[in-house]
């Protein structure tokens, strides 16, 4: 991959619209986050047929192979801003970072990946820029006259709706991850990607952050709303009473998962009817999901339709649940549970003896 490279001294000179689309990229570890190869993708698509451009803006230690990877997924420009620590998020100095950039180039649209770092950075830079955010879109078209439209589900996935901020600029948006596809640049025509090295202090002269990253504390599993879990563990009729039901919460304890329930472990008393997944309670997004003694009617896997990988037990090998499940175990939970939880604790306790 051919490189040419410049600085960049974001408080220099300002901007006519440029018809560019920029995507905020993010790494994970070494690499490049998969969501950010997803939206970079994307921007590519929906810039090719109007032969616009796209610009990549990262923060990271140092360019490595991320540049890289950046220009054969249709990067024209990547601006990297050197930073010590990219995963100390500090809010306020990256959201000046991004608004000095934006308002130098005044790009016309500007695609985020949807994680907790980006819905707090997203907001921020639509408010400093005094322009619209769509947040979690799962479908982008670039029309003509460079509207862009989004559609996104909302009111806990009940509705789809397509949504457009005609007027501002840059149209930001949030896309969710795993829905859009990561494809590799194969325009003929494409020139070497440009690195502009981003000066932080400059864009930061304006005065000292008064945020402060003290530490990071992970959110308690059985506090958060199971709508925003990455790993949950929902019990249904077949888990029983309530005190048979502690094999399933003892579960999610090990496994450090949301606890959740179908309507007939709520109407039973076994959990909260905030932790209902389904029709008439909340729909759930989870990596990993796994299911005990749940049948899977439709009223409740309607809630359940966004989990990534589902195992179900059950001892019906013929309930819908086994069927939809990535892999279905089929036995009593009461049985099973007991050993698994057993089987965990004990791997738990040799990978880490002191914090048990
Ligand atoms: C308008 C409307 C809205 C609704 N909204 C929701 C909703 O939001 N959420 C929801 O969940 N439901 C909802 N329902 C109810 C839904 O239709 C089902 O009745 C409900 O999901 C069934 O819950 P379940 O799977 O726990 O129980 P069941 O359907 O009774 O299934 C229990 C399962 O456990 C298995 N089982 C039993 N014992 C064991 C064991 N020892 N080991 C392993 N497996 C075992 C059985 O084989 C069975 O498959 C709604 C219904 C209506 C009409």
């Amino acid at each position: 991959m051919g490189w040419t490279s410049a600085k960049f001294r974001v408080k220099s000179g300002a901007s006519t619209q440029t018809m560019e689309i920029w995507i905020y990229a993010q790494t994970m570890g070494k690499s490049l986050s998969e969501a950010s190869l997803e939206i970079l993708s994307e921007a590519r698509r929906l810039a090719n047929p109007h032969k616009w451009g796209v610009s990549a803006v990262i923060l990271g230690d140092s360019p490595g192979i991320t540049l890289d990877t950046l220009a054969q997924h249709g990067a024209d420009r990547v601006f990297f801003v050197p930073s010590e620590r990219p995963a100390a998020y500090c809010p306020e100095k990256v959201t000046e970072i991004l608004v000095d950039l934006l308002k130098a180039h005044l790009p016309w649209v500007l695609l985020f990946p949807v994680n907790d770092v980006t819905n707090d950075l997203a907001p921020r830079i639509a408010a400093r820029m005094r322009v619209g955010l769509i947040p979690r879109a799962d479908r982008l078209h670039l029309s003509d006259d460079g509207t862009l439209t989004a559609t996104r589900i909302c009111f806990q996935r009940k509705i789809q709706a397509t949504v457009v901020c005609p007027d501002a600029r840059p149209q930001m948006a949030t896309v969710g991850s795993g829905v859009m596809k990561v494809q590799k640049d194969t325009r003929k025509d494409r020139v070497p990607c440009e690195c502009i090295e981003v000066n932080p202090e400059t864009c930061l002269a304006g005065g000292a952050s008064r945020v402060k990253v003290l530490r990071f504390i992970k959110a308690d599993p059985k506090k958060i709303d199971i709508s925003d879990a990455d790993l949950i563990v929902c019990g249904g009729k077949g888990g029983g009473d309530k005190a048979q039901f502690e094999k399933i919460k003892n579960l999610a304890d090990l496994l450090g998962a949301a606890l959740a329930g179908s309507r007939v472990a709520v109407d039973n008393g076994c959990i909260g009817r905030e932790r209902q997944i389904g029709q008439s309670g909340k729909s759930v997004s989870p990596e990993l999901m796994i299911s005990c003694g749940v049948s899977g009617a439709n009223a409740h896997t309607f809630g359940m339709r966004e989990a990534k990988t589902v195992i179900a037990i059950n001892k019906d090998k013929n309930a819908p649940i086994i069927k939809l499940a990535d892999l279905g175990v089929v036995g009593d939970l009461h049985e099973i549970l007991p050993r698994l939880n057993h089987r965990i604790k004990k791997y738990l306790d040799q990978i880490n003896p002191e914090k048990r």
